[in-house]
């Protein structure tokens, strides 16, 4: 069974996000679970906590299928002491809230290094920030999003995804999020059949399909291998429906949260229709 939703607004309050999934026909959702352009944000009230949880009760969403979404500002690899810190500081806090919703994931974007350090010390960097906040969070598992490799952004690669995996202290919370505007424009193909499978074994082999705990569904605006990181809308872009019809048909890929961050938020509803559709 395939749990497709979307990346939902959260806005006035957490217990929106699954009231906004219901209304378009999601059986998953994602979320930030506080302002993602700010730093600092008022605790989760006891009310809102409640009421999150009733919400995702009566929409019959389970923590297997929501996927929270990590501050943009979080830059767990970052080359400056002060940055580093900071990130640190609001990752522990994102994985304390998920705690708090009894959420199971929180997906983070890997970091980057701005090209002030090599992929290795980056990524060692970022392997240290995850088990400082698995060291003081019980429950919640980071669920690394590969990149497109936009501005020294590590994480296109799937050997970057393994060496963090390699590095993390607790094997059992850390998980991988495969974005496919993300795994194209960073130079893997997925547009037939052939292609796609070449991928995901590709993936198998050099992280293991075990680590996957979400997708990202988004088309893509740019070219293969173009490094830059420019959703669109499903079938819009250089991706294809074709494309979605391959994943839809996917075993491998039932059970986990399958989320939309898709440009165009009017045509949600319609998306994972027919997503729906293609399985
Ligand atoms: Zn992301
Ligand atoms: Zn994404």
């Amino acid at each position: 069974m395939k749990y497709i939703g979307a990346h939902v607004s959260a806005s006035g309050g957490v217990h929106n996000a699954p009231l906004n999934a219901m209304k378009i026909g999601a059986k998953a959702f994602a979320l930030f679970t506080k302002n993602q352009r700010q730093w600092h944000s008022k605790p989760l009230t006891e009310e809102e906590i409640v009421k999150f949880k009733e919400y995702c009760l009566e929409g019959n969403f389970s923590s297997n299928h929501i996927l929270p979404h990590d501050s943009y500002l979080v830059n767990l690899g970052a080359p400056e002491e002060e940055a580093l810190i900071k990130s640190r500081e609001a990752f522990l806090d994102e994985m304390k809230r998920c705690s708090q919703l009894g959420l199971k994931y929180l997906n983070f974007h890997p970091g980057s290094h701005k090209k002030m350090m090599s992929d290795e010390d980056c990524i060692k960097r970022i392997a240290e920030s995850v088990d400082m906040a698995l060291d003081e969070t019980k429950g919640v598992t980071a669920v690394i999003e590969n990149t497109s490799g936009q501005g020294g952004n590590v994480g296109h690669t799937f050997e970057h995804l393994a060496r963090i995996i390699e590095l993390v202290g607790d094997k059992s919370r850390i998980g991988v999020c495969l974005d496919t505007c993300h795994t194209y424009s960073a130079g893997y193909d997925i547009r037939t059949q052939e292609m796609y499978d070449k991928t995901i074994s590709l993936f198998n082999d050099i992280v293991g399909l075990g680590y996957l705990k979400g997708m990202h569904l988004n088309d893509s605006m740019v070219p293969l291998g173009s490094h830059k990181d420019r959703h669109h809308s499903l079938g819009k872009g250089e991706l294809g429906w074709e494309t979605f019809g391959l994943l839809m048909k996917d075993k491998r890929l039932d059970n986990i949260p399958l989320i939309l961050e898709t440009i165009d938020e009017e045509l949600w509803a319609e998306e994972i229709r027919k997503l729906y559709e293609l399985t």
